[in-house]
C-alpha cells in the first residue's frame, strides 16, 4: 500500500490528485486512531508529534458538545454526515463527521474524514508555495513507520527512519528486522505488543543505535491497535532522533547528581522546608547535627521561621550531651514546582569556641592587672588595656596612635632605648625596667617584657609590651635592704653590713697596706638607766649617742650599732698619722657631754677598745673580738676609757674564760665553802660577830681568792646564785653557834650590786632566815660604796625594804671610793667598816692615823658603829681602842677559818669571856 505520506516524501514524484483523510476520536475527544495521509497533515503543523492539530480540534470539541449521540443512536446517525470545509495551511479541506457505535469500549466514536485537493496544484499561491515547501522539508525529516497485519503484515518505514537507524533504504525493512535493527530493544514494545491485549495505547520508549556516523538515541513513540481477540492488528509509529536530548538529559542527570552529591557530602547541614516549615529533604550532615535519620526527620515541623534570609542560633545536644553551635540561614528556594525554604546549618561549634576564647582572651588581657600594650611595627600604639590606663593616667585614646616614649622619664641610662630596639627588632624577647614617669608627673618604675609578633611569612607585625608596675614592690625591696642591714633606732648600719664594709675595708687595705681600725664602744652602767629611767628613755638616750658619733666622726668611718649599747666603728685605710688615741679621747669626751632628753640631764660614758687591721687580726672576727677584749679591760678599769688591744689581754680574757667555766662546774659541785673570819668587841675582846667569805678551792687550778672569781660571778650572773649560798649556809651555821653557845653572834655577808638588782632577794632572804629561824637584826649585809656608785632607784628601795625588815646594813671598804657623805645619810647603815688599806700604815702614818680617827668619828656622828678591818698588830688594836672604835677583824685575831675551825675558837672566845 502506498503511504498516505508518499507525496510529501517523494515530491519529485507525481502526486495524486486528491488524499482522503481519517480521524477516530473518543468521546472525550481523545484521538485514537489517525490515517497516514490524516496524520501527515497533522504534521504539517506539528511533524514530529501525532497530536491534533488546532483546526481539528475545535471542529471536534464543537461536534462532541453539539452533536454526540447516544451508543444506542450512533448506528442510526451512521449516513448523518457533516460537511466541513476549512483550511490548513491554506490548503482546502473538506471534512466529514461520523459517528460509530464501538461496542468495544461501549462508546461512541467520532470519525472524522476529509478530503483535500492535490497539493501541487498550480493554483498555489507563490506564499502557499513556499509554505508547501517548508513542509516538503519538514515531512522530508519526519521518521514515520507504520505496520498492519490485515494488509499482509505491510510494514512502511519512511527514509527517515533508515537514515537514523543507519540502515540501507534499498533494502526495506520488515517489523521483524526493524525490531532487530533496533536490537531488540523494542522488546517490550513486542510484550507490550501481546500483553495489552485488547486496547489502544500508546507506546514510548527510547533506545540507541550504533550508526556509521556514530552512536544515536533514539526515541520511538507509536500506536497499538488490537482486535477484538487482543490481536495486535497493526502500529503505527515515530522515531525521533533524541540524541541531543539524551545528551542534555545525562547532562541533567550528572548534574542531578553532582547537585545530590553536593548536598549530601556538603559540611553543612542542608534542609529543605515545605511552606508549612515541615522537612522535605535533610542531608547526612543535617542528620548528625539533629542525631536523626532522614526517615525520622522527613514531615517533621522543627519550628525554624520561614521568612526571607533569616539567620538563627541554635545549640543543639548530641547524644554524648555536647553541645553543637549551629547557625542556620534559611532562604526561599523552587523545589519542585512548589515553594520551599532551604535552611542551611553551618557548624560553627569550633568558630564559636575560638570566639569564646578569644573573649575570654580579651577579657583576660582588659582586665590583667599588669599594663599591655600593643604597637605596630613603626613602635605606635595600637592597644592598652585598662591597667596601663589606670597605672600611667593616660586614656585609651589619648595614647592610641602615639609611640610610648610619652611615658620616657629621661632618667633611663644612654642607649638603653637602642639596645632595647635593637633586641625586638632582631626578632627577639627584652626584658628590662623602665623608671617611667605618669601622666601627673610622678615617677614609677615598670618591669617589662617586649615580645615582637610574627605573621605567617615570618615577618614581625607587632610588638607586645607587658608591663608590671614594681614601683613599690621596688621600695618595699629597698627598705626591707635598709631594715636587713640598717638599725630600726639609730638608723646606723647593723652588724651585718659592718661586718660587710669591715670585710671590704681589709679587702682594700691589703692592696694599699693601709690599717683599718675597728673601735668597739659600749655605754658604761647603760643597764640602769634603762632600769631607772625606762626604756623608752633608753632608747632615746641610744639615739642620742648614735647622732653625736655620726656628727662627730668623719664620713668615710663606719658607725654601726652591734646591738644594746654597742657601737662599733671602722676607719677604713688608716694612714699613719691618724691619732687612735685622740680620736678615743674625742668621742670618750663627746659622749660624757651631759644630754638632756625629756627635761632630764644625765651623764653617760663609754669604754672603747680599739683593734687593728693587720697588727691585731686578719679577719673582721678576730678583731672584733679583740676590740671587745680591750673593751672590757676599759670597762674594768671603771669605764670612761679606752684601751688599744694588746696580746696580753687575749691571755687574761682567756684566764676569765677558763675560770669562768669552773666556777659555774664548782657551783654545781658545791665546791665553794663559806669561811668565816671573827669580828672582835674592842671593848672586852669578845667575839661579836663573824663574816662569811667565800672560798674556792679548784682540783685543777688550786685556790682562786674571791678578788679573781668574785668579778667574774658578778659579770655572768652567778653571784645570784652564789650570794645565796652563802647568806643560807651562814645562817644554817650561826643559827647553830648561836643555840651552842647562847649569845647573840651576828654574821656580815658581802652583797654584790648584781643581787641587789634581783626583784626577790629580800624575798629570798627572808625566806631563808624564816628557814632557819635566824634573827633578822643578826643578819648584817655588807655593802660597797661602788655599788652605791651605780645605785638606781629600785636598789635604794630594796636597801630600805631590807632595813625595815631588820636587817642591819654596813658600808664595806669606806674610804676607798669616792667616800661621799651624802651616801652616809642616803642610806640606812648601822655599820660602817674602815677599809683595811688605812690601818697598814698604822700608827706610824699620821695622816693615816687622822684618817681613820675622822672616819671613825664620822660613823659616830652620823650614829653608826664603826668595824676596822686588816687588824693585824696589838698597835693596830690599840690605836682603834684610843679612838673609840667599836669593833674590829683581823689577822691579829684570825684568819678567817672554814666552819670546823672556826668552832673551837668561838667555844675558847665565848667560853674564855664566859
Ligand atoms: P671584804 O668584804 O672587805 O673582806 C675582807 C677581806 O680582807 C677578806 O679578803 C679578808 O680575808 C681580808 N682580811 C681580813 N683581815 C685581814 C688582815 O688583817 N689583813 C689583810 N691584808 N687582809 C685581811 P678576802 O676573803 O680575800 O675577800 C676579798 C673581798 O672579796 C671581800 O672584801 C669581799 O668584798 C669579797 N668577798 C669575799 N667573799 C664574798 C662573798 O661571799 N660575796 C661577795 N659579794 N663578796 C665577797
Ligand atoms: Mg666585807
Ligand atoms: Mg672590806
Amino acid at each position: 500500500m502506498p503511504s498516505p505520506l508518499q507525496p510529501f516524501l517523494e515530491p519529485s514524484r507525481p502526486q495524486p490528485a486528491s488524499e482522503t483523510l481519517t480521524w477516530l476520536f473518543t468521546p472525550a475527544g481523545q484521538l485514537l486512531l489517525a490515517s497516514p495521509s490524516a496524520q501527515q497533515l497533522s504534521l504539517l503543523s506539528d511533524p514530529y508529534a501525532i497530536i491534533v492539530p488546532n483546526w481539528l480540534q475545535q471542529v471536534v470539541e464543537r461536534a462532541l458538545a453539539t452533536d454526540r449521540p447516544s451508543l444506542e443512536q450512533a448506528p442510526q446517525v451512521e449516513n448523518l454526515r457533516v460537511a466541513l470545509v476549512t483550511e490548513v495551511v491554506h490548503i482546502p479541506l473538506t471534512l466529514e463527521l461520523q459517528w460509530l457505535a464501538d461496542t468495544d469500549s461501549g462508546s461512541t466514536l467520532l470519525l472524522v474524514t476529509g478530503s483535500c485537493q492535490d497539493l501541487n496544484q498550480s493554483l498555489l499561491s507563490d506564499w502557499q508555495q513556499l509554505q508547501f515547501l517548508e513542509a516538503q522539508r519538514l515531512s522530508h525529516k519526519v521518521s514515520y513507520w507504520s505496520w498492519n497485519r490485515e494488509q499482509a503484515n505491510q510494514f512502511f518505514a519512511a527514509p527517515q527512519v533508515y537514515v537514523l537507524l543507519g540502515q540501507d533504504s534499498n533494502q526495506p525493512l520488515t517489523l521483524e528486522t526493524f525490531l532487530q535493527s533496533c536490537r531488540g530493544s523494542l522488546d517490550d514494545l513486542q510484550s507490550a505488543a501481546t500483553s495489552l491485549g485488547n486496547q489502544r495505547s500508546h507506546w514510548i520508549g527510547d533506545f540507541q543505535v550504533h550508526t556509521a556516523q556514530g552512536d544515536r538515541w533514539l526515541e520511538c513513540h507509536c500506536l497499538l491497535h488490537h482486535d477484538s481477540e487482543g490481536q495486535l492488528i497493526s502500529i503505527v509509529g515515530n522515531l525521533k532522533d533524541i540524541t541531543e536530548e539524551h545528551h542534555i538529559l545525562s547532562l541533567i542527570q550528572d548534574s542531578e547528581a553532582r547537585f545530590q552529591a553536593v548536598l549530601e557530602n556538603n559540611p553543612n547541614g542542608i534542609l529543605i522546608l515545605d511552606e508549612q516549615g515541615e522537612v522535605l529533604y535533610a542531608n547526612s550532615t543535617a542528620e548528625q547535627l539533629f542525631g536523626k535519620s532522614h526517615r525520622e526527620l522527613k514531615g517533621k515541623y522543627l519550628g525554624f521561621p520561614l521568612s526571607f534570609n533569616i539567620t538563627i542560633h541554635l545549640d543543639l545536644v548530641q547524644s554524648d550531651r555536647s553541645l553543637r553551635h549551629v547557625d542556620v540561614s534559611i532562604v526561599p528556594i523552587p523545589w519542585k514546582q512548589s515553594k520551599a525554604y532551604l535552611a542551611l546549618l553551618t557548624d560553627v561549634t569550633n568558630l564559636y569556641q575560638t570566639q569564646q576564647r578569644l573573649q575570654l582572651l580579651q577579657e583576660a588581657t582588659e582586665k590583667s592587672p599588669v599594663s599591655i600594650v600593643i604597637t605596630n611595627r613603626e613602635g605606635s600604639i595600637e592597644y592598652v588595656n585598662q591597667a596601663f590606663e589606670s597605672i600611667t593616667g593616660y586614656s585609651a585614646q589619648e595614647v592610641i596612635g602615639q609611640n610610648p616614649r610619652i611615658l620616657q622619664s629621661g632618667l633611663m641610662p644612654l642607649g638603653f632605648y637602642q639596645n632595647l630596639w635593637a633586641t625586638i627588632t632582631a626578632g627577639k624577647i627584652w626584658r628590662g625596667e623602665f623608671h617611667n614617669r605618669r601622666k601627673n608627673g610622678e615617677l614609677f618604675w615598670e618591669r617589662t617584657s617586649i615580645s615582637p609578633v610574627k605573621d605567617l611569612a615570618g615577618q614581625i607585625v607587632h610588638f607586645v609590651a607587658v608591663k608590671e608596675d614594681v614601683t613599690e614592690q621596688k621600695r618595699n625591696r629597698e627598705l626591707l635592704d635598709h631594715q636587713a642591714n640598717y638599725d630600726g633606732l639609730t638608723d646606723l648600719p647593723n652588724r651585718t653590713l659592718a661586718l660587710d664594709r669591715l670585710r671590704q675595708a681589709i679587702a682594700l687595705s691589703e692592696r694599699s697596706n693601709d690599717a683599718v681600725v675597728v673601735m668597739l664602744l659600749d655605754l658604761d652602767r647603760f643597764k640602769n638607766v634603762n632600769d631607772t629611767l625606762g626604756h623608752s628613755y633608753g632608747d632615746r638616750l641610744l639615739q642620742a649617742v648614735a647622732q653625736r658619733l655620726r656628727y662627730s666622726l668623719p664620713r668615710e668611718m663606719t658607725i654601726s650599732r652591734l646591738g644594746g649599747d654597742e657601737f662599733l666603728i671602722i676607719c677604713p685605710s688608716v694612714e699613719e698619722g691618724i691619732h687612735i688615741e685622740k680620736l678615743s679621747q674625742k668621742l670618750l669626751q663627746v659622749i660624757s657631754q651631759p644630754i638632756v632628753i625629756e627635761a632630764e640631764e644625765l651623764v653617760i660614758t663609754a669604754s672603747i677598745g680599739v683593734a687593728c687591721y693587720p697588727n691585731d687580726g686578719s679577719t673582721p672576727e678576730v678583731l672584733m673580738r679583740n676590740a671587745d677584749t680591750a673593751m672590757y679591760s676599759a670597762k674594768r678599769n671603771g669605764g670612761n676609757d679606752f684601751q688599744l688591744f694588746m696580746p696580753t689581754m687575749n691571755a687574761a680574757a682567756h684566764e676569765r674564760i677558763q675560770l669562768e667555766t669552773h666556777l659555774r662546774h664548782a657551783l654545781e659541785q658545791y665546791q665553794l665553802k663559806v669561811f668565816y673570819q671573827p669580828i672582835i668587841n674592842l671593848e672586852d675582846g669578845r667575839v661579836v660577830g663573824l663574816e662569811a667569805l667565800s672560798r674556792w678551792h679548784d682540783p685543777q687550778l688550786g685556790n682562786i681568792t674571791p678578788d679573781r672569781f668574785i668579778p667574774i660571778a658578778e659579770e655572768t650572773g652567778l653571784i645570784v646564785p652564789l650570794g645565796y649560798r652563802v647568806i643560807e649556809q651562814a645562817c644554817q651555821d650561826v643559827a647553830k653557834w648561836q643555840q651552842q653557845y647562847g649569845q647573840p653572834l651576828w654574821v656580815a655577808v658581802n652583797l654584790s650590786p648584781r643581787q641587789l638588782r634581783s626583784s626577790r632577794f629580800v624575798q629570798t632572804t627572808l625566806k631563808i632566815l624564816n628557814r632557819y629561824d635566824f634573827r633578822p637584826d643578826a643578819l648584817k649585809l655588807e655593802v660597797t660604796e661602788q655599788m652605791l656608785m651605780d645605785d638606781t632607784a629600785s636598789a635604794t628601795q630594796m636597801l630600805y625594804t631590807l632595813h625595815e625588815q631588820g636587817i642591819q646594813l654596813a658600808l664595806d671598804d669606806f674610804g676607798t671610793g669616792y667616800s661621799a657623805l651624802s651616801y652616809l645619810r642616803r642610806y640606812p647603815f648601822q655599820s660602817l667598816k674602815v677599809d683595811k688599806s688605812f690601818l697598814s700604815d698604822l700608827p706610824d702614818s699620821a695622816e693615816s692615823c687622822a684618817l681613820v680617827k675622822t672616819i671613825v668619828a664620822m660613823a659616830h656622828g652620823l650614829g653608826m658603829q664603826a668595824i676596822a678591818e686588816g687588824v693585824e698588830t696589838e698597835e693596830h688594836v690599840q690605836f682603834l681602842k684610843e679612838i673609840g672604835c667599836e669593833y674590829a677583824q683581823g689577822f691579829f685575831f684570825s684568819r678567817p677559818l672554814p666552819a670546823a675551825e672556826i668552832e673551837p675558837f668561838l667555844a675558847q672566845s665565848i667560853g674564855s669571856i664566859s
